[in-house]
């Protein structure tokens, strides 16, 4: 449609009368700018503990960029083949490619970069960035996305360790019965795993930038694309507000736009940990009903982790800690500041006596 000259002018006149409105306040109060003098502060998923510290370093001895900071931090696990949770030894689809998803935000230049579906390329979280930095789009996939990333000299590999392969052989052979793939001779019960990294950083300036980094579902169809990679689910970041993100189902947290979600709470006036616990009751009340037991309660795990410009922090989980067989960090979320690097507990929503027997991850 061609715009007459006419109009056009009657367009760019109502836009500038209406940049000059003042914006609708929003009821509650934000989050009050830092101090000059505050320390930087880094909040992440349990499993960035080591990089928390690395993010915090990098702030506090070298002024690094939050969202620099936050990336570094993620790259450690990303690059370790141990980690089988993200980069180079995910866990890998069910054709047995690894497939990873990456997002970040910037707070103090709005701006966002995304890859999903990303093969061959180790640290997805640094795609994701240079997506942000060099074009003028925010999302790129599959093999777009690696095509990108060979043009921006990022180095392919084989991102599949002997360690997944040999897990993927695993949940091969013991899928279906009926089918060709013999079954290993003992009977474990091969489960779907995940790992996803978040992390959000706040400078002492009260910059702040946001990643999250993973290889997503195990066994996932190919060319699934979780939360990760989705700005506003996976992580999402309001300079004047705070940081948010998340670990888990990612088909449940898409639904709540979980990451958005959490920074609009603390935009209202909410403490990062209350915001993260009413994003897991809205979690819940958008889940299918396959998905919650006989009392209404999710069958799946979801975390979500925040910060405040202000300097607060939270994160809560669905289950309090159990008792039985769960690594010392489940319940926890990491966190860097003067204090150093340490675990702190999740907030959670159901005690762990009440935890449905049955749960898909
Ligand atoms: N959120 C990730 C995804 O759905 C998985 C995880 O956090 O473990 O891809």
């Amino acid at each position: 449609m061609e715009l007459s000259r006419r109009k056009f002018l009657e367009i760019t006149a109502a836009s500038a009368a209406a940049s000059t409105l003042p914006m609708a306040k929003v009821a509650g109060k934000s989050p009050t700018p830092r101090n000059k003098t505050a320390n930087p502060l880094v909040v992440a998923s349990a499993n960035g503990l080591p990089g928390v510290a690395v993010a915090y370093k990098k702030m506090a001895e070298d002024n690094a960029d939050p969202l620099e900071a936050a990336i570094a931090g993620v790259n450690l696990q990303e690059l370790d083949p141990n980690d089988q949770g993200v980069g180079l030894g995910g866990f890998p689809n069910e054709l047995g490619v690894v497939q990873l998803d990456a997002s970040c935000m910037h707070g103090p230049s709005k701006r966002a970069g995304a890859v999903g579906a990303l093969e061959g390329i180790a640290t997805p979280s640094l795609v994701a960035k240079a997506v942000m930095e060099h074009t003028d789009h925010i999302f790129l996939v599959g093999q777009g996305a690696k095509q990108f990333a060979l043009k921006m000299g990022f180095k392919e590999q084989d991102l599949l360790t002997e360690k997944s392969r040999q897990a993927w052989l695993d949940w091969r052979r013991t899928l279906n019965p009926g089918d060709n793939w013999l079954d290993p001779d003992d009977d474990r019960f091969i489960q779907q795993s995940a790992g996803t990294i978040n992390m959000c950083a706040l400078d002492a300036k009260g910059d702040i930038g946001s990643v999250t980094t993973t290889s997503g579902l195990s066994w996932k169809i190919p060319g699934r694309v979780g939360d990760s990679p989705i700005i506003g689910a996976g992580q999402y970041c309001d300079n004047t507000v705070g940081a948010a993100g998340s670990t888990g189902r990612g088909e449940a947290n898409i639904k709540v736009c979980g990451a958005f979600f959490v920074v609009e709470m603390m935009r209202r006036g909410m403490h990062p940990r209350e915001a993260c616990l009413e994003a897991l009751k809205r979690t819940i009340e958008m889940t299918e009903s396959r998905l919650l037991d006989e009392q209404g309660r999710p069958t799946f795990y979801v975390n979500f982790y925040a910060l405040s410009k202000d300097g607060k922090h939270g994160g809560a989980t669905f289950y309090g800690p159990s008792a039985a067989q769960r690594p010392r960090s489940y319940g926890t979320y990491a966190v860097a500041d003067d204090q150093g690097p340490r675990l702190e507990k999740l907030y959670y929503l159901f005690e762990d006596y009440e935890r449905p027997r049955k749960m898909m991850f």
